[in-house]
């Protein structure tokens, strides 16, 4: 009898569990519009966002729009016409996306920009991402600690590498190293053999890796045959993995010539064994998963009349208005942490790196 009943209490419950997913999947359609597939962490972002909104029982429309603004723009407006009632764009170009937008705001869509701005649009309701000025706080301190800056070494050869100039981003994180590089460079510490510094000069369109390659061999060619490049500022790994080869190739990377400081962010596989075999110096780790979650709550929030939770109100003018952000802390990961940051807090198995 005990036994009937036990098993009929777990029969009811398994129902209930049914039902309760079934009304779960009741929630709605929700839009990501992620930019490449090109880049590791954008597939990462577009599972972790999957998932997270799942839990909460929506369902995801995800596309890939491969680096291409025309295939985004073209997503979003068939997601509109789909009937999503949130759009989640990481945008290739942050400029361009205003008349979708516009159409979206004219259904009562919400848009939520993540990780990357969207500029020149009064229909951004929300911004998740990281504190990007920090991650560039990061990339330049490291190297201040790495050659001894503050301690007076030095002169020592830099150069200067920003992010895709139509990505917001890439503007915090340049400012944000150079907040530390400039005094510096001013005082002679630092000395840009090329002369190229600002972002009109440093910027890497796409954040293609084979574009910081090339300009890398161009530098090396022009202006380090008779001296050695001592720290290089990259904000993003995939452009450190085409500076490294650019300086493989002329003979870095050895006892007589190691490699230079070489920072990065996004702590991608390739780029963490990177740093274990001391090519690359630094990444800076933003967990997508936090970023997912922190996104999906705004989501859920927009969706079911609660506030969503912001922490910042400030910062992130797009043109037209000052979008209401969360920012998460973004963390500087090298030889010493890794482990640590990106093994224990179960974001890859040990496996993977090494
Ligand atoms: C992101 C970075 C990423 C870069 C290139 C930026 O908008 O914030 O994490 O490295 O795009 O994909």
């Amino acid at each position: 009898m005990r036994k009937i009943s036990t098993a009929f209490a777990a029969l009811a419950l398994g129902a209930f569990a049914l039902l309760q997913s079934a009304q779960a999947q009741d929630k709605g359609l929700v839009a990501v519009s992620m930019p490449t597939k090109s880049s590791a962490r954008w597939i990462d972002d577009g599972n972790n966002m999957v998932k997270a909104l799942k839990e909460k029982g929506y369902t995801v429309d995800l596309q890939y729009a491969d680096d291409d603004i025309p295939n985004q723009l073209a997503q979003i407006e068939n997601m509109i016409t789909k009937g999503s009632k949130v759009l989640v764009i990481a945008a290739i170009d942050g400029t361009t996306l205003s008349d979708a937008l516009q159409q979206a705001a004219d259904k009562g869509i919400k848009v939520i920009a993540y990780d990357r701005l969207i500029r020149n649009s009064k229909n951004v309701d929300y911004y998740a991402t990281f504190d990007n000025f920090q991650v560039g706080v990061l990339q330049g301190g490291y190297i201040e600690k790495a050659l001894g800056l503050k301690e007076g070494k030095g002169p020592f050869n830099i150069e200067l590498f920003g992010g895709s100039p139509d990505d917001n981003n890439a503007y915090f994180f340049y400012n944000g190293a150079m907040s530390v590089l400039e005094p510096y460079i001013k005082s002679g510490k630092l000395k840009v053999a090329s002369g190229q510094t600002g972002m009109e000069k440093v910027s890497t369109l796409r954040w293609d890796g084979a574009v910081a390659q090339s300009r890398m061999d161009n530098l090396l060619s022009a202006f380090y045959t008779d001296k050695r490049v001592d720290a290089v500022l990259s904000p993003y790994d995939g452009l450190s993995i085409g500076i490294i080869s650019s300086l493989k190739g002329v003979g870095y990377g050895t006892p007589k010539q190691p490699m230079p400081v070489i920072t990065g962010q996004d702590a991608e596989v390739p780029s963490v064994k990177s740093i274990l075999a001391k090519e690359q110096t630094q990444t800076v780790f933003k967990d997508t998963r936090e970023l997912a979650k922190v996104t999906a709550n705004m989501v859920d929030a927009l969706l079911t009349g609660k506030t969503v939770e912001v922490n910042d109100t400030k910062t992130y003018e797009n043109g037209v208005k000052t979008v209401p952000s969360y920012l998460l802390k973004p963390v500087n990961v090298d030889a010493s942490n890794w482990k640590d940051a990106l093994v224990t807090s179960g974001y890859y198995k040990e496996d993977q790196i090494k």
